[in-house]
């Protein structure tokens, strides 16, 4: 922006001691910048809140964008699976580097946690998810109650709690899909097992879409897992195929292709299977008990464990108090936001920044033709 005005005062009020600190921890250091949207079938899949927004933002300033700013100065990218980009040197202090030298000129205020906001002709607020909201609350904007997003599942066996046994199985991983029964809430992606539940993709991305609803039920709430991608018939057809292949082999150790042998041993211990009996012994029922706990299998999830340090809130200024195109406050002309403090948040892959990097290009568009009309 202040190349686009030159000799505006712009000034950064940062509440930190250091700018840009939470940008070099993200992507584990590595910064995962944007991601390339190629596997994203719809916007509503990447961002559970905000959607209609960064299809607009996206319009005017995509990852393509984000790409070529961080490229003429001089950075280059690598492209890792699921179209996330990282800058090549692995090195989120890079990015830090190239953006701090392109506010060269600009004052930035460090240690200076703004409570009441400057006279000034524009305010933008970008301060970010839940811990930066204090500064809302005397704004005239609705705010969606903060919760946190992006979070692994601490699972039980039953409702009451404790450790699930599936626990034991720590590192295995497989694809399934993961719903929330008397919901919509489903996602889809590799389930890892951890030592307190579930994470991977599918957790994560559940805890994404769920975020409210898992706040409301105070984080207990049963999770159907789904082993297989098949359909009932197409399960209990491949099971039948098995039977008939090794028919003297014990049921827990002849496993469905591409399963892992631990997990299928263990699911059918939860089936209700003797450990010694063989495929030729098993009936009609046990057959059918192994295809309901590959098709729908219950656990139960029991609080929340932070996934890599990596979280982010769902929630913060209601998109209905701002105009759509410039991201102003609909009450306070020259007040604007960007980035999380927008009720707009993702799953993980590099769309957070990439909202951050959209929201951030609409507000510094919008105030440079304001200003541009006033000084005609
Ligand atoms: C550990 C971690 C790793 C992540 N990794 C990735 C990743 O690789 N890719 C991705 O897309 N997303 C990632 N995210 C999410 C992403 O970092 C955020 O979505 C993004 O930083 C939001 O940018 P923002 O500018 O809106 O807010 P922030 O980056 O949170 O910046 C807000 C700033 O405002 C300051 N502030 C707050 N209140 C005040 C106040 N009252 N006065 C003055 N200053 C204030 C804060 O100190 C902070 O510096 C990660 C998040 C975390 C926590």
């Amino acid at each position: 922006m202040h190349e686009a005005i030159p000799g505006a005062d712009i000034r950064i009020l940062e509440a930190g001691p250091r700018p840009l600190a939470k940008l070099a921890l993200t992507g584990g250091g590595r910064c995962n910048i944007t991601n390339t949207f190629e596997s994203v079938r719809s916007l509503d899949e990447v961002y559970p809140r905000g959607a209609s927004l960064m299809k607009r933002t996206l319009a005017d300033y995509s990852y393509k964008d984000t790409l070529a700013w961080f490229e003429r100065r001089g950075v280059r990218f690598t492209v890792e699976d699921g179209g996330r980009v990282f800058p090549a040197s692995q090195d989120a202090g890079e990015i830090v580097r190239v953006l701090l030298k392109a506010l060269q000129g600009v004052t930035i205020e460090c240690g200076n946690r703004v409570s009441a906001l400057p006279e000034t002709d524009y305010v933008v607020v970008t301060t970010g998810g839940a811990a930066g909201m204090e500064i809302l609350k005397d704004l005239p904007v609705e705010i969606v109650p903060p919760v946190p997003s992006l979070f692994s599942f601490n699972i039980s066996d039953t409702p009451q709690g404790g450790r699930s046994e599936i626990t034991a199985l720590m590192g295995s991983s497989q694809p399934a899909v993961l719903s929330i029964p008397g919901t919509k809430l489903r996602s889809e992606g590799t389930l890892l097992i951890t030592d307190w539940g579930f994470s991977g993709p599918a957790a994560l991305k559940l805890s994404s879409y769920a975020a409210r609803h898992l706040a409301e039920c105070g984080y207990a709430s049963p999770v159907c897992v789904r082993w297989t991608p098949f359909s009932e018939a197409e399960t209990a057809s491949i099971l039948a195929g098995l039977k008939a292949a090794n028919p003297k082999k014990l049921v827990r150790s002849a496993h469905p292709d591409g399963m892992p042998a631990r997990l299928w041993e263990h699911l059918t211990a939860r089936s209700g299977l003797r450990a010694d009996i063989t495929w030729a012994e098993l009936g009609s029922k046990g057959m059918n008990r192994l295809v309901q706990t590959l098709i729908s299998d219950q656990y139960h999830i029991h609080g929340k464990t932070r996934f890599k340090d990596e979280f982010v809130t769902c929630g913060g200024v209601n998109l209905s108090s701002v105009k759509l195109k410039t991201l102003e406050c609909k009450q306070r002309p020259g007040l604007f936001f960007a980035g999380e403090v927008l009720d707009v948040d993702a799953i993980t892959g590099g769309f957070n920044l990439q909202a951050a990097w959209s929201t951030a290009h609409a507000v510094t568009k919008s105030i440079i033709s304001s200003y541009d009309t006033q000084n005609l």
